[in-house]
């Protein structure tokens, strides 16, 4: 155990996939957590598969990211509910992935929304009461694409980019009121939605779905995909005070894909 107990956590886009297995790793680590995502019938499925392989209480507030005044609602519904949060997970849903002339200013305005809008609303929110306390964390999860920009990823590269970045601004702002500011870039994880990416290329290659997916398992180095609870540890671990000198980062998770190394 890492000495989280106790503790308040929001992760944000956990009604399956990576937020899910991180609410499920910081519940198992006593965290009151806070899920949110727009679906509030999903949303609960998911609280109560967390609850029941966990045995905590895991409350849930619906929104969606791209829309501010959502984000808004579930910050003060999480703030009456527990007060004081003491770590911040914000994980995104999908960014729509075209060629970019394909990309309307409809789409890039609801991904700003979502990427950076939401972020700075949430921390905005959360950070005076983290600095009065002397003590928190921010965890920002994004992709491998902050490492390495891929064809038809305009949304994706560019504005997580833009969110590891401002990580990296406040990491030096609050360093010394005890907080941290980390991101999370990883590769892929298997999740609904890598499945979703399995079943378009097989279609587009005329392959089987366990063909696609070995297609792309061939190129990761560890030659398997990561798990959801996979980026819970590393959130987990981020969160703890034995991480406190880690400040500023943006961390890969991929199993050895990205080869660049710095
Ligand atoms: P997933 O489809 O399993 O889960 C996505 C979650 O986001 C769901 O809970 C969904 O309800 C929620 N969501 C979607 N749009 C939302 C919105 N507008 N507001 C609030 N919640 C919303 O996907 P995942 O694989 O867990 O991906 C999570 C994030 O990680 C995404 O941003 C994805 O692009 C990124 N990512 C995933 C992989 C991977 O291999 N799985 C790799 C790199 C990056």
């Amino acid at each position: 155990m890492r000495g989280l107990a106790g503790k308040v956590a929001i992760v944000t886009a956990a009604s399956s996939g990576i937020g899910k297995g991180i609410a499920k790793v910081l519940a198992s680590e006593g965290c009151v957590v806070h899920i949110s995502s727009r679906d509030e019938v999903k949303l609960r499925k998911s609280a109560e598969e967390i609850m029941k392989e966990t045995g905590k209480e895991v409350h849930l507030s619906p929104c969606d990211l791209t829309k501010p005044s959502d984000v808004r609602k579930m910050l003060s519904e999480v703030k009456s509910k527990s007060g004081s949060v003491d770590f911040l997970v914000i994980n995104f849903g999908d960014p729509k992935v075209a060629p970019f002339m394909d990309i309307t200013e409809e789409d890039w305005d609801s991904a700003i929304n979502m990427f950076l809008k939401s972020t700075v609303i949430m921390t905005r929110s959360i950070l005076p009461e983290m600095a009065k306390k002397g003590e928190g964390r921010f965890v920002f999860i994004t992709s491998l694409t902050t490492k390495q920009v891929l064809e038809n990823f305009a949304i994706s590269a560019s504005l997580r980019a833009a969110v590891v970045s401002l990580s990296k601004v406040l990491s030096i702002e609050y360093a010394q009121k005890g907080i941290t500011f980390n991101s999370i870039s990883q590769g892929y994880i298997q999740t609904p939605r890598l499945e979703n990416i399995a079943k378009r290329n097989a279609e587009k290659m005329n392959i089987s779905v366990e063909q696609a997916y070995d297609a792309i398992r061939q190129g990761i180095p560890a030659k398997r995909f990561g798990k959801p609870e996979e980026i819970g540890y590393l959130v987990s671990f981020l969160c703890s005070s034995d991480s406190a000198y880690i400040n500023g980062t943006n961390i890969q998770i991929d199993g050895g894909l990205v080869k660049f190394p710095f």
